[in-house]
């Protein structure tokens, strides 16, 4: 069952490598710089075709040239990673193959000569299985996986002219303002009991001047605050020099998020959460009881 990946940026290798237990060949599609392709080439697909867009021009712009090499190919299974311009091109491709598309994929496999999908729904509180009945397109939302030792594939030059696009984005969206370069960020999950006690947090983020923020199902599940405030895999990627996390469990997931992070420190009532085993300082305590308390503190310090 062959599969075409494709990949506009880094973060790819989950992506990558979630088609080969399908069996077949998996051709990686990769429309960026050169070292990119490069990078996927060194993990070994059976095939890298490589489009250089010149500067300024998006990869989505080679979503239609790009759909009618992948129709002409028809492979079984097309697979692109979390990153927007990925997802596009997937889109554009799967509509032209006329395939389903199934976002929030963690795992591909072949079972009685059937494709399955594992699809991870509710933040990943219940897995299902899907067993399309042809092609397939799939947003791989999965584990990165280690970088693999396999011969190098050979690079081919995809010649393509990109169409002009006819939409354009004049600043850019997905991400809230002022949480990507904030220097602190509050951040909570769902530790909060209720709607109305997230002023509990805001007050705390007030006091460090920090930006509010969340886990994923505080915003994707609940509603309570924008889905571009989530952090995480699949939300924001921030690099601030405080990240205090309360009522956060600290799912790797989540995590990832705050990689570039100078200082973690969590708040959470149970000793044993993840969370700590990434924090730099906990408090392991009640929200309801520490932020209040921790908020009269910074107060104090004020005056
Ligand atoms: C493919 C995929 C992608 C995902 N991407 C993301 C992502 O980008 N971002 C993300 O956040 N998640 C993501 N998730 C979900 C992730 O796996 C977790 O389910 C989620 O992060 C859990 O959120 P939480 O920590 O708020 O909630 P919970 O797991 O419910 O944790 C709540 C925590 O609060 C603590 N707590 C409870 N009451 C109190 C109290 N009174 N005082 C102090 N502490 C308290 C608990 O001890 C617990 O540790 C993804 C999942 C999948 C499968």
């Amino acid at each position: 069952m062959d599969s075409w990946v494709f990949i506009t940026a880094d973060g790819w290798s989950g992506a990558l490598e979630a088609p080969r237990a399908l069996g077949g060949r998996v051709v990686a599609v990769v429309v960026g710089p050169r070292e990119l392709a490069e990078g996927v080439a060194a993990a070994g697909p059976d095939e890298v075709r490589w489009v250089e867009p010149k500067p300024g021009v998006p990869p989505e712009a080679f979503s239609l040239p790009l759909a009618d090499v992948v129709a002409a190919a028809a492979p079984a299974v097309l697979v692109a990673g979390a990153d927007p311009a990925a997802r596009a091109l997937l889109g554009a491709a799967a509509a032209a193959l006329e395939v389903p598309l199934l976002p929030g994929a963690v795992g591909l496999a072949v079972e009685d000569g059937h494709l399955r999908v594992r699809r991870a729904l509710a933040g990943g509180q219940t897995i299902e299985t899907c067993a399309p009945g042809g092609g397939v397109a799939v947003i791989y939302a999965g584990e990165d996986a280690p970088a693999a030792t396999r011969p190098e594939a050979t690079i081919e030059v995809l010649g393509l002219t990109c169409s002009p696009l006819a939409i354009g984005a004049s600043e850019p969206v997905g991400q809230a303002s002022g949480l990507s370069d904030a220097e602190r960020v509050v951040s909570f999950g769902r530790g909060v009991r209720a709607r109305e006690d997230v002023a509990i947090v805001q007050a705390l983020a007030d006091a460090c001047g920090a930006e509010l923020a969340c886990s994923m199902p505080i915003a994707d599940d609940l509603g309570w605050l924008d889905k571009s405030r989530y952090v995480g895999r699949s939300g924001n990627h921030i690099a601030p020099a405080l990240y205090l996390a309360v009522g956060i469990a600290g799912a790797p997931q989540h995590l990832e998020g705050v990689r570039g992070a100078r200082i973690v420190a969590a708040i959470n009532n149970d000793p044993d959460a993840r969370i700590f085993q990434s924090a730099d300082y906990g408090i392991v305590g009640d929200l309801y009881e520490v932020v209040p308390a921790l908020v009269a503190e910074i107060d104090k310090l004020d005056k």
